[in-house]
């Protein structure tokens, strides 16, 4: 991966000059590369122009589609939205290397000056390739190195045309429509319903971690059903993981369109304080700086994993006790009576006594189940729907009245996760201000490993007070 980044900055860069029009102009750019462009193009060569030199296109197209889909899975490298999630206008599950708009592009280019006989040629072709490899690059969909690839393995596709006569072609077009046709690309989820798609991402906070998201829907958007779908891969996933330990996180940025997304992450089990505080400390390294990049492979073969877990695993209904009571904080009525901001059927909201949130009235909230229910396993899927609508609740009040920028939504399952009480808990962790600067992220970096200090009876009263105030007027 040595130089992507720097790539991946030049695009972050060119993004800076971003407007509606480019926009569309580029995603229109986007139909040169479609099947549906060659599909007029052929017939249009074949009956106005020549019928054997439409046949020669179509018989290059096919060859030149293969070739770059053989190529994409032997380099399989990811693609600029992969790796930045707001760089991706247009998006492809495919791997990034080489280009296939580039490399058709120029050969097409490469056919039409050889075989038009006009001297627009000249300024056509070459204006075709420029706008459309500039176009992918735009777009989020390749790096400058992949535009470079395609143009390479395209002009020797063209070099290939020339040398073309008529006694290989149809043998050579049989075995290329053949071959095109075997070749199945990987699927980019590895669980869909109506409401919810899981999916390995390109960037993973901890290995074999995946993501749900409901159709690009931000967090304030999803509804009861989408919450359902959710609970039900993760307690699939939960299932398949057995006792082991897991985090679940989301983050829902106001500042940018970007869409909300669970990210599922398992963690090993460990016997000591300081590989649990070490593993810790590296996922929320990645939570700050961007997770470990997998290769499109990697992400298919964990994918097939997961595919067969959710095919097997199918949750039973849990059925716990109403009334349970354990012997933790939040089986403790004085606890919940002094912190509780809001009361939902099942769910109690409280204020954290150790906000790790920032500024003025910091906003850290705990969504509870009111039974006693030890983690994520034994929640039932009523309380965590209720749950995580209360969550919705609070976000649209605390944007109501503050100038929210950020929320950060968790759940951690055992102590190795970072579960300190055992009684299953939502966090929302809300911010006014963005704070990209290294400081702050490293000062987030270690509240949320270890948690920040608990505050002063007297200051943790007055934010309970303001905070009852803002959630039930
Ligand atoms: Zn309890």
């Amino acid at each position: 991966m040595l130089g992507l980044s720097t790539e991946l900055s030049w695009i972050q860069g060119l993004h800076s000059i971003r407007t509606p029009f480019l926009d569309n102009f580029f995603i229109f750019c986007n139909f040169f590369d479609t099947v549906y462009f060659i599909l007029i193009l052929i017939p249009l060569v074949g009956i106005f122009v020549n019928r054997k030199l439409g046949f020669r296109i179509a018989l290059m197209c096919a060859l030149s589609a293969l070739v770059n889909k053989l190529l994409k899975y032997t380099f399989d490298m990811p693609r600029p939205h992969d790796l930045d999630a707001a760089l991706g206008i247009l998006t492809a599950s495919t791997p990034g290397f080489p280009s296939g708009a580039a490399q058709t592009s120029v050969l097409l280019c490469g056919i039409l000056i050889k075989e038009w006989r006009n001297r627009w040629k000249w300024v056509f072709g070459p204006l075709y390739v420029l706008i459309i490899c500039f176009s992918r690059i735009y777009l989020g969909l390749h790096f400058p190195r992949d535009i470079l690839g395609g143009l390479f393995i395209g002009v020797l596709l063209f070099f290939f045309y020339l040398k073309l006569d008529k006694s290989r072609t149809e043998v050579i077009a049989m075995a290329t429509a053949a071959l095109t046709f075997s070749f199945q690309p990987v699927q980019g989820y590895f669980y869909y319903d109506a409401h919810i798609e899981a999916s390995v991402p390109a960037r993973q906070l901890a290995p074999k971690s995946f993501v749900i998201e409901a159709q690009q829907k931000r967090y304030e958007l999803w509804d009861t059903n989408d919450h359902k779908s959710a609970y039900r891969v993760m307690q699939a996933a939960a299932d398949y993981f057995q006792n082991d330990p897991f985090l679940v996180y989301g983050l829902n940025d106001h500042t940018e369109d970007s869409l909300f997304r669970w990210e599922f992450v398992p963690y090993r089990k460990t016997s000591n304080v300081f590989s649990r505080h070490w593993q810790q400390a590296c996922v929320a390294y990645r939570v700050m700086f961007g997770g470990t990049i997998i290769s499109a492979k990697q992400r298919a073969e964990q994918e097939a994993i997961y595919e067969k877990v959710l095919d097997a695993v199918r949750p039973e209904d849990r059925v716990y006790s109403e009334n349970e009571k354990g012997n933790d904080a939040f089986c403790d009525s004085k606890v919940i009576n002094s912190q509780l901001v809001l009361e939902g059927k099942q769910i109690n909201v409280l204020y954290n006594y150790a906000p790790i949130g920032q500024g003025e009235h910091k906003a850290h909230f705990l969504f509870i189940p009111k039974a006693h229910r030890k983690d994520f396993r034994e929640l039932t899927e009523e309380e965590y729907t209720e749950a995580s609508q209360l969550s919705q609740f609070v976000i649209d009040r605390l944007k109501e009245t503050r100038n929210i920028q950020r929320a950060y939504l968790f759940h951690k399952t055992q102590i190795d996760a970072g579960q300190t009480v055992p009684h299953w808990h939502l966090h929302l962790v809300a911010t006014e201000n963005p704070r990209n600067d290294l400081l702050s992220k490293i000062s987030w970096l270690y509240r949320m490993t270890f948690g920040a200090s608990p505050l002063p009876k007297n200051k943790l009263a007055e934010e309970i007070r303001y905070y009852r105030g803002v959630l039930t007027q």
